[in-house]
């Protein structure tokens, strides 16, 4: 039997996060095996928000390397570059016109990105017609490679609906040809911020609050040091946010001993967060040791990184095309 096609695609926003890693990231990598995965580093997406060029070139790179180096396999997997697969925008433009104005408008993630805009710049501030029609694109991510699952957080649903509702669209005037994808969940942790583990970690909060992946190991020790622990919580009572995030991070990374050891000293009352930091550090270093040791391999030899994101993302045109020569045959276009 054949197997299920999952998709997921990453922006290239520069520095990938541990919560990035262990909320997504290394799930993609496991399940390689079982699913025929088609994932992408999709550089369209970003030129939605004010971006630099130069930027944004060197970031798509760094992703690609990034995912290579998390253990995504372009042996197993397919890892495309999005703006080396132009069929992507190809097939936005049909998708475009099976798509109505009123769907876009109610898209929340539009209105909050508008509203985060106008916030920074007041109403002066460009707002780009790529922002109202990326759903579109994202639609078009997923059903080129008509693909069956996709895995997503809850603040995705949104879009995989709009996704579906496009497919069942299409298929009903032009003839029964995407699958409906569907959404793919799995537990997977979530990363607190360590200066405030009442949020969830992201870049956007600032430095203090995030553990880049290829973080140097000092700066990783430094960090979980510093963490906010407790807000004044007894031990052996409720576990605050802080120490129940460090007890999580412990946990993602499959340090399991040490975390019940840990976890009957917090029962117990005997628990000091010195030493929960510790395990914490440690266990951190010694999972993403590998990680940046292969990224550090393939930065230094970026013409052989350039050739791989290529070749990688050939295989993925070959397999649009066909998809696309197809829809344009169903819609009435030459091909
Ligand atoms: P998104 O806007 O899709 O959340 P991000 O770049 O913030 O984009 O995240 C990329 C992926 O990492 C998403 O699948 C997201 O759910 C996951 N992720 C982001 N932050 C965290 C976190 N703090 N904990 C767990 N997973 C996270």
């Amino acid at each position: 039997m054949s197997k299920k096609r999952v998709l997921s695609c990453i922006q290239p926003t520069g520095e990938i996060h541990i919560g990035n890693y262990f909320g997504a990231v290394r799930n993609w990598v496991d399940i390689q095996d079982k699913y025929d995965c088609v994932y992408g580093v999709v550089d369209l997406h970003a030129m939605t928000m004010p971006y630099d060029p130069a930027r944004l070139r060197e970031n798509t790179t760094q992703m690609f390397i990034d995912l290579l180096a998390c253990g995504i396999d372009p042996k197993k997997s397919v890892l495309f570059v999005q703006s080396l697969v132009p069929q992507h925008t190809e097939l936005t433009w049909i998708f475009s016109c099976v798509t109505s104005y009123g769907e876009l408008s109610r898209m929340t993630q539009f209105k909050d990105k508008t509203s985060q805009l106008e916030a920074e710049g007041g109403k002066k501030n460009f707002i780009s017609a790529g922002l109202f029609t990326y759903p579109v694109l994202m639609a078009a991510d997923i059903l080129i490679y008509k693909a069956h699952y996709v895995p997503v957080g809850k603040d995705q649903e949104q879009h995989l609906e709009m996704s579906r509702n496009i497919a069942v669209r299409f298929n009903n005037q032009f003839g029964d040809y995407f699958p409906e994808p569907a959404p793919l969940y799995t537990e997977l942790p979530k990363v607190m911020s360590l200066a405030d583990p009442t949020r969830k970690m992201s870049k956007s909060l600032g430095e203090k609050h995030y553990i880049g992946l290829f973080e140097s190991e000092d700066s990783i020790r430094k960090k979980v040091k510093t963490a906010v622990t407790d807000t004044g919580s007894q031990p052996g009572g409720e576990m605050s946010p802080g120490v129940a995030n460090l007890f999580s991070i412990i946990r993602a990374c499959g340090n399991l001993q040490a975390w019940e050891e840990l976890n009957k000293q917090f029962l117990n009352g005997t628990l000091k967060y010195s030493e929960l930091k510790n395990v914490t550090a440690d266990s951190l270093v010694n999972t993403l040791r590998p990680l940046r040791e292969k990224r550090t391999e393939l930065n230094s030899d970026r013409t052989l990184a350039d050739k791989l994101m290529h070749e990688a993302s050939a295989v993925a045109r070959d397999y649009t095309t066909r998809v696309l020569d197809d829809v344009k045959g169903m819609v009435g276009l030459i091909s």
